[in-house]
């Protein structure tokens, strides 16, 4: 089995979990910019954050022969502080030519508030300014429908946006249509609590097919699990999925999307 985790925050993982992944047969991992379980004080925090995803964290993937790449932004979580948003958008472009960035993320809403919809924008702006790609996370629970209707709006507005160049992630049931009508990928996250479960996600693929969209396990401080996406590739061989469409599913597509940023190489 080979396969690309498209979504973990490796940050918070501990080394054994890269060696893990490789045993698994991951070919390359992608760490969007996120909370840290905490508030960053000021933009001191995200400069040495953005440091972190573009120069450690790839040499520590390295050693077990994976690849590391990462998006960055500020996220939903600490959006509600306009002026520290725009003090961290500020920063992104010194780190924008660097040779594992693939684009702006994830970025998005988490309770739908005003002032998250105002730095979405923002972060749209400078991604369709910059002409980069787009991960989105989409809110929780009862607010993802509303969050990510509200979300659509916003990259139907920008027209310099290309649909295809933009990933919604988090996706369940009730949005997956929502996204792919609206020409973006879509991203299922496999987690043991909250959000897709295994089972959810094959029920998803064998409703709405297998272009565009994507699996990943967006493991984190919380409980989470780095070997999710092959644990769901075997679940689908038991539910009889033919390899070639496993393979489509948990590397193919992910490495078409990702490969519309020319770095992204495996
Ligand atoms: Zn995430």
């Amino acid at each position: 089995m080979r396969y690309i985790e498209p979504h973990a925050h490796m940050v918070s993982r501990v080394t054994d979990d890269y060696e893990r992944m490789a045993l698994a047969g991951c070919e390359a991992v992608c760490e969007p910019a996120f909370w840290a379980g905490f508030d960053r004080s000021s933009a001191a925090g995200f400069y040495d954050y953005f440091c972190q995803l573009t120069e450690y964290e790839p040499k520590r993937a390295a050693k077990f022969g994976l690849k590391h790449f990462c998006w960055l932004c500020i996220n939903p979580k600490e959006a509600e502080d306009v002026k520290l948003a725009r003090e961290v958008i500020a920063l992104i472009p010194k780190f924008l030519e660097r040779p594992n960035v693939l684009g702006i993320g994830e970025i998005g809403l988490n309770k739908n508030s005003r002032n998250e919809l105002k730095v979405l924008e923002m972060q749209v702006d400078f991604a369709a300014w910059h002409n980069q790609l787009i991960l989105v996370h989409t809110p929780h629970l009862e607010d993802k429908l509303k969050g990510t209707r509200l979300i659509l709006d916003v990259l139907k507005n920008d027209k310099r946006i290309r649909p295809e160049h933009v990933i919604i992630d988090h996706v369940e049931e009730h949005t997956v249509g929502l996204v792919l009508d609206a020409g973006h990928w879509a991203g299922m996250t496999l987690y043991p609590e909250t959000k897709c479960s295994p089972a959810r996600a094959i029920d998803i693929l064998e409703t709405y097919g297998n272009e565009r969209l994507w699996l990943n396990s967006a493991c984190d401080w919380g409980v989470s699990d780095p070997l999710a996406v092959p644990k769901t590739a075997l679940e689908m061989k038991k539910h009889g999925h033919l390899a070639a469409v496993i393979d489509k599913v948990i590397f193919q597509n992910p490495k078409t999307f990702l490969g519309q940023c020319p770095k992204f190489k495996i």
